[in-house]
């Protein structure tokens, strides 16, 4: 038999409820976005939000996996080229502050080479969204790692975990960078596998339900004008 035990449980409990409406509230939003495979979202769409379930096949790391940050503007910051003396404190150039700086943070930026049966792409992941997948979201965490893997293309175990495995990616695809061909896709959001299969089986449920009901409507109206 179970009781509660107290108002502490209530409040865990109603805190808990809290956070499942919060998490619904964010989930809601992605839901109105349809699934699409690689070709149907290069080929037949003209931009938009998508949700697409492929695997990481490989991690694009040309330009590294992570980049520093200022931490008044929060955008990216770059080395002073050459330094005749290393100074006590290192500084960086913000481009948009137009001054050097010192206080700068690690953010992580990942480059997923994707695909699905259809074929290949490649998703930007930035910061917070690359943090869920890679679970190494923490300041502290990065500057951790950022020791002990001196050269910028080695890739972390964390980030090399998630090559060959498979997830659900929604994703903001841009038109104008469809003809190109060099298409610059951000993944907005990572769902888990099991996640967005659950999620893809409702929605499909969903669709067959609306057609037919359509299917209904129109045998009505056939047999209205006959
Ligand atoms: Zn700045």
């Amino acid at each position: 038999m179970w009781r509660f035990h107290g108002d502490a449980n209530i409040l865990e409990m109603s805190q808990h409820i809290n956070e499942k409406i919060v998490i619904h509230e964010k989930r809601q939003k992605w839901s109105q976005y349809p699934f699409r495979t690689i070709q149907e979202m290069k080929y037949c769409d003209k931009g938009g939000n998508y949700r697409v379930i492929c695997s990481v096949y490989a991690v694009d790391t040309i330009n590294g996996w992570y980049y520093y940050a200022c931490v008044v503007c929060q955008n990216k910051v770059i080395k002073p080229t050459i330094l005749f003396a290393e100074p006590e404190v290192p500084s960086w150039w913000c481009e948009f502050c137009q001054r050097n700086v010192t206080m700068v943070t690690p953010r992580c930026k990942l480059d997923l080479l994707v695909q699905d049966q259809t074929g290949e792409s490649k998703f930007t992941l930035l910061d917070s969204v690359a943090a869920s997948i890679v679970k190494i979201s923490a300041p502290k965490v990065m500057k951790g790692l950022l020791e002990k893997v001196e050269i910028q293309a080695m890739l972390p175990p964390e980030i090399v975990g998630i090559v060959g495995k498979s997830y659900g990616f929604g994703i903001s695809f841009d038109e104008n960078n469809n003809s190109s061909g060099l298409e610059k896709i951000e993944a907005m959001k990572v769902w888990g596998l099991k996640d967005i299969l659950w999620k893809r089986t409702k929605s499909l449920h969903q669709n067959s339900t609306t057609s037919r009901k359509k299917q209904c409507t129109n045998v009505f109206k056939i047999n209205e004008s006959g």
